[in-house]
């Protein structure tokens, strides 16, 4: 599952990544990349340092060891989404030619808001253990038995045995074992937005009310979320950009 942050929506994305890929093939065949294409992906590749570097320091103003900081990745994520964690493979994504179009306090929030996810699941982890972890993310479930599990390979397991030797575990009945299990129930009801927008098995209408009433009463004030969303702008106070 990944988190998809559909914050920003009035962005416009009028960009290349939008075309169906037919067409966007015969583009990039047909004409030959001049001067000017030369330095807008000259400018583009800066603009991707530029990002990574704002990561770092904002890792380093959290106290996110780099060991265990996730590898960024840049992908055209679609449905208006600026970036997301994959709590699967331990990775964060974000969309940039989307984030070429906000200001840098707006990509600030945006980083900042996919780290506290990043945090929630380390707690998450320290709380349960890596096995019963793992149960979880593949069936939210972390009791399920264990010939049920499937797809359990594709959990980045190196990254998250890395985050347990570092962090250590932590006590249920402290605050932080208190809210890890806040983000356990929280993500036991956080919807998968992606797969119910594919549903073919019930109707359209159906379907649109579905997504409407997981959009709103599971995402927008899912527990991650708005505790995501409290860090980045408690984030943002404390460091002007
Ligand atoms: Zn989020």
């Amino acid at each position: 599952m990944q988190y998809m942050d559909n914050k920003l929506q009035g962005v416009n994305r009028n960009n290349s990544t939008d075309l169906p890929a037919k067409i966007k093939n015969r583009i990039t065949v047909s004409i030959p990349r001049d001067t000017f294409s030369e330095v807008k992906y000259i400018e583009h590749l800066k603009f991707k340092v530029h990002i990574k570097n704002m990561y770092k320091d904002i890792c380093n103003k959290i106290n996110l060891q780099e060991q265990i900081t996730p590898k960024l990745k840049f992908e055209s994520l679609g449905a208006h989404a600026a970036g997301g964690f994959s709590n699967i493979d331990g990775k964060i994504y974000f969309d940039d030619n989307f984030l070429k179009q906000l200001e840098d306090s707006d990509i600030v929030f945006v980083i900042r808001h996919e780290l506290e996810h990043v945090k929630q699941f380390h707690e998450i982890l320290r709380l349960l253990g890596l096995k019963k972890f793992v149960k979880l993310m593949v069936s939210k479930n972390e009791n399920c038995p264990e010939e049920k599990i499937v797809n359990s390979e594709k959990v980045n397991i190196n990254y998250y045995k890395k985050v347990e030797q570092m962090l250590g575990k932590i006590d249920p009945n402290s605050p932080e074992g208190i809210l890890a299990q806040k983000y356990i129930d929280a993500y036991k009801k956080y919807p998968d937005l992606m797969k119910l927008w594919q549903r073919t098995d019930i109707c359209k209408v159906k379907k649109i009310l579905i997504f409407i009433k997981e959009l709103i009463c599971n995402y927008k004030f899912n527990f991650l979320e708005t505790s995501a969303n409290k860090a980045a702008k408690n984030f943002l106070k404390t460091f002007k950009v």
